[in-house]
């Protein structure tokens, strides 16, 4: 035992499971879903396996080592740095064909090599066979087979890099052609003579020519988007109402205990705290619980790459690029993640403009409020969740118009310059992990959400609680605020009060509506969703145009953050922020105006 720790690097094409195979030897996380261009930052985790340790480094993922793109850039960066003890090179045991380019080349770099040959069931399932024992022959390294996804084979990968990492064992590099392209050809014969029942793949062209077609890939993805919606407000009434009951028990039982605290203790603690924090889970949780979940099969399945194909089009001729379908997606779930996923995206141009408009598409913490405008005032009723979905379905479709409409603006004044060609790659379909995913997802957004809860809304209801205590003249401070803000609100066809929630709600967008109660009432109500809402006194005009200014206005202030540390410019920041705050404004006054009119 050296005591000393062993560097491993981890290679690999795009989306051969390599985050995956990184997960399970480590036991950290990263996200992994189907599609290319997730790992932008090489991650580092460790292990340890009979009594040595190591440090296993995620590369980026790479086609080949001739840099075409930062992520081959950077990978190729790494595996000359030699200062590691071995090589692990992922690949599809489906794909060897493709994949064993790479190997070839990392292979040519006369450095230790292991070769993981990962989705074992996925070619068992597809009926392809592949000779491990030959392939190891052929390529003179050491060949494990996995399936990372169930956890099989990870023990023999961990043998066979300790093995490698220990002899430094010289691959073949030296006897290996040095042109690429007939390392190409060689690579073809290998994965020929080692793979049999390589699938003709035809039910996947079916299915890639309707889901991306022409004239039925965007009403596949509306329709997609609307029963993923309609799925979750169907089902998020009834916990969302459990959890209320039981945040109003527990506030009860806990006033009853602190009968003798004083009142300012209790009313700060229970009052302001307690309240806010529960208001913020029963409205946010549920929704959540249920909507990202589904997306996450949706990803998993290897859909949301083909829906970046479907809108790349659109994206293109607005000055934009496809892959930022895909940071919004991320943006759907928190604006700061889409703002750093944006480094996908490799030309700088773009990349700008994706972080400039990501906050105008609804994150986590406006979907819960969206939802509930949608339910309780601006659909009728007799609708029932089926047209509240179609409601935020609209919304949404017009939240992407509205990043097309920003970014065909943005390249035409601030941000000229010609669209980058790039190839956006179709991973294959993958029979999402069901169970594995619902489980984990449903985990990660309600930790996410309590997280938040505890975070965001806990302080910002003791705030707001103090706000809503001390006075000026015969008004709480938060009620002036309101009151001072009245003509602006009413301008834009909602109230001072609500636009208090907005200002003060910078902090985190879950709290809006709890704030603008407050602001309303003078005290934190008792009530959660939509009752609470009475006090707002909305009408349809008021509810849609807080809807509308819910899409659009300044990012929260942990987006707001991010975008400075990733463009580096507080110039650009405020810029992001006032995009969203103009079109909001501009959109709200239109509105009331219309309204007037009429
Ligand atoms: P990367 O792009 O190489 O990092 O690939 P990921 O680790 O993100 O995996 C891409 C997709 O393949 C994800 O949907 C994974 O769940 C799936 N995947 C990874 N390993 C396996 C495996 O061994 N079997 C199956 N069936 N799926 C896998």
């Amino acid at each position: 035992m050296s005591g000393k720790t062993r560097r491993v690097l981890l290679a690999g094409n795009p989306n051969v499971g390599k985050s995956t195979v990184f997960n399970a030897l480590t036991g950290l996380r990263q996200h992994t879903g189907n599609w290319p261009g997730k790992t932008v930052e090489t991650a580092v985790g460790r292990y340890a396996f009979r009594g040595v340790d190591y440090e296993l480094v995620d590369l980026p993922g790479a086609y080949s080592l001739n840099p075409r793109s930062q992520e081959e850039r950077v990978a190729l960066e790494a595996l000359e740095r030699w200062d590691y003890d071995c090589v692990a090179v992922v690949c599809d045991a489906t794909m060897l064909r493709r994949n064993l380019i790479l190997v070839y080349q990392i292979l040519a770099l006369e450095v230790p090599v292991v070769v993981c040959v990962n989705l074992m069931d996925e070619a068992r399932r597809k009926r392809v066979t592949v000779d491990l024992p030959e392939l190891q022959r052929l390529l003179g390294a050491r060949v494990v087979g996995t399936s990372a996804g169930r956890k099989e084979g990870l023990e023999a990968l961990r043998l066979a890099i300790a093995r490698t990492a220990e002899e430094q064992a010289w691959s073949i590099g030296q006897n290996l052609p040095g042109d690429s392209r007939e390392r190409a050809a060689l690579a073809e014969r290998t994965a020929g003579r080692v793979t049999q029942g390589i699938p003709t793949g035809k039910r996947e062209q079916m299915l890639d020519k309707l889901v991306t077609g022409k004239w039925t890939g965007i009403p596949i993805l509306l329709l997609l988007l609307f029963f993923l919606l309609w799925i979750t407000i169907a089902g998020a009434n009834i916990p969302s109402d459990l959890l209320w009951r039981g945040v109003e028990r527990l506030y009860g039982r806990l006033t009853q205990a602190a009968g003798g605290w004083p009142a300012w203790l209790r009313g700060a603690l229970l009052d302001g705290i307690l309240l806010t924090m529960g208001r913020v889970v029963a409205v946010m949780l549920p929704p959540m619980a249920i909507f990202f979940p589904l997306f996450t099969l949706l990803e998993d399945l290897g859909y949301l790459p083909r829906m970046a194909y479907n809108m790349d089009h659109a994206l293109d001729r607005c000055g934009g690029c496809g892959k930022m379908a895909l940071t919004m997606c991320m943006g759907l779930g928190c604006n700061a993640a889409g703002v750093i996923g944006c480094r996908i995206i490799d030309a700088p141009r773009e990349r700008l403009m994706g972080i400039l408009t990501n906050s105008l598409i609804p994150c986590n913490g406006r979907f819960g409020a969206l939802i509930l405008l949608m339910t309780a005032f601006l659909i009728p009723s007799g609708w029932g969740s089926a047209g509240a979905a179609l409601g935020l379905t609209a919304f949404l479709a017009f939240s992407v118009l509205a990043v097309m409409g920003v970014c065909k603006l943005l390249s035409v004044t601030v941000l000229r310059g010609v669209p980058t060609a790039f190839a956006l790659e179709l991973p294959p379909y993958r029979r999402p992990r069901v169970g594995q995913v619902l489980i984990r997802s449903v985990l990660d957004r309600t930790l996410r959400v309590l997280w938040r809860a505890v975070i965001a809304a806990a302080p910002a209801g003791l705030i707001l609680w103090v706000l809503s205590q001390v006075s000026l003249g015969d008004r709480s401070l938060i009620a002036s605020m309101a009151w001072a803000l009245d003509p602006m609100g009413r301008a834009m066809g909602m109230s001072g009060v609500l636009l208090t929630g907005f200002i003060l709600g910078w902090p985190a967008n879950e709290i809006v509506l709890p704030v603008a109660v407050l602001a309303a009432t003078g005290t934190l109500q008792m009530e959660a969703g939509a009752a609470s809402l009475g006090a707002l006194r909305l009408g349809w005009e008021t509810a849609l145009c807080t809807a509308v200014f819910f899409l659009f206005h300044w990012p929260c202030a942990t987006t707001c953050m991010t975008i400075r540390k990733e463009t580096g410019s507080l110039s650009w920041t405020l810029l992001a922020a006032a995009l969203p705050t103009v079109l909001g404004m501009l959109l709200c006054l239109l509105i009331h105006g219309v309204f007037l009119l009429l």
